[in-house]
């Protein structure tokens, strides 16, 4: 029987993978260990792996033992691929395949969330009602259909965020130098500055590259209204964070929400509970009860799980049995 090994499972990914199993001719085996170079052994014997993990594999001699071991994939359940030598997969006759979007829904949801609490004031009203201050001031919120929501690169993300708010009646604009007709009903395109100066919540959407690295800086936070909220649901980097709570401090943005945060690896997925955390920036923002902070989860819903768990074994399956994935990435 074909067998396939999954690499760094979760107990909470167990549930897809037995429901994939009863319903094709495969057995899966999990691990917990991450795929490299002390575990690649661990793939001898099988068909085909699967992998999930923050950290890059460049070591040409990986690839060799795969290929020695008769394997001609790599299927990873997640959406970035920079962490494989692609190059070496290729030599080594390995299809490398991703999922390229397991859920846009479920991290647009999430934003939907932050900014809900942060309009109704719900940090500082949950800040007061831990003191028994029961009391309105400063508590009177704006009304979601009246806002303009402005998102930085309306992709697979934006777009679902762009429909979301959409649909409770926001104005939406949008800034990204790719136009979707599909979104011609729903937004409205601006440049970068406009969106900065109109948007009463501004939300970041863009891959992480050198253009979108600290797009958001001193300068852009200076441009954003002082009622204003700003959301990154997308990747640290894209916020200087620096720069984030200073403009905080000094009043010229009303409030903020990062499901991500420079400096967090090592930090958000783990319980830190027992050991310092050694990041002051994140140490100041939770301190501020109109920043909302969420442990990169956006990614994490029961179907976005289901998708990344079915989505790599149909891949790998489809590899074994001599098909071409359209998710192949080399
Ligand atoms: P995508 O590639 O589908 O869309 C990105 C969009 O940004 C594209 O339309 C692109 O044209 C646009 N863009 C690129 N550079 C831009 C710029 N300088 N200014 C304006 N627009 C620009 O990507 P996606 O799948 O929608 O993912 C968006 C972001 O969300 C990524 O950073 C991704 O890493 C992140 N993400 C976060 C989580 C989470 O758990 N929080 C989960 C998945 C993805």
């Amino acid at each position: 029987m074909t067998k396939i090994l999954m690499y760094s499972v979760r107990p909470d990914e167990q549930a897809a993978i037995d429901a994939w199993v009863a319903t094709n001719n495969i057995e899966v085996d999990t691990t917990t260990a991450e795929f490299g170079p002390k575990t690649v052994d661990l793939a001898k014997d099988y068909d085909g792996i699967v992998i999930q993990q923050h950290a890059a594999i460049p070591e040409e001699a990986v690839y060799q033992k795969l290929k020695s071991f008769g394997i001609k994939q790599l299927a990873l359940r997640i959406t970035g691929f920079d962490i494989v030598n692609l190059k070496a997969a290729t030599a080594n006759g390995l299809a490398v395949t991703n999922v390229p979007a397991y859920s846009p829904r479920s991290v647009s949801e999430l934003v939907l969330a932050q900014v809900m609490r942060l309009i109704r004031h719900l940090g500082e009203a949950s800040a007061r009602e831990a003191k028994d201050d029961y009391s309105w001031g400063g508590l009177e919120a704006a009304e979601i259909h009246n806002l303009t929501v402005g998102i930085i690169g309306a992709g697979k993300i934006g777009s679902a965020v762009a429909r979301i708010f959409r649909a409770l009646g926001s104005t939406v604009i949008v800034t990204d130098p790719v136009k979707r007709p599909e979104l011609a009903d729903t937004v409205s395109y601006v440049d970068l500055d406009t969106l900065l100066t109109t948007a009463d919540i501004v939300t970041v959407h863009t891959p992480l590259d050198a253009k979108t690295t600290h797009l958001i800086d001193a300068n852009a936070l200076k441009k954003m209204r002082s009622s204003a909220y700003l959301i990154n649901a997308a990747r640290g980097p894209i916020v200087d964070t620096g720069a984030l709570i200073q403009s905080l401090k000094d009043h010229e943005i009303a409030g903020a929400a990062l499901d991500t945060i420079e400096g967090e690896a090592g930090i958000f997925g783990e319980d830190r509970s027992q050991s310092l955390v050694d990041n002051p920036e994140l140490e100041t923002l939770k301190t501020m009860p109109n920043v909302e902070i969420t442990p990169h989860i956006g990614f994490y819903t029961d179907a976005a799980v289901k998708n990344m768990v079915d989505i790599s074994l149909d891949d790998v399956k489809l590899i074994l049995e001599g098909g071409h994935s359209p998710h192949q990435v080399n």
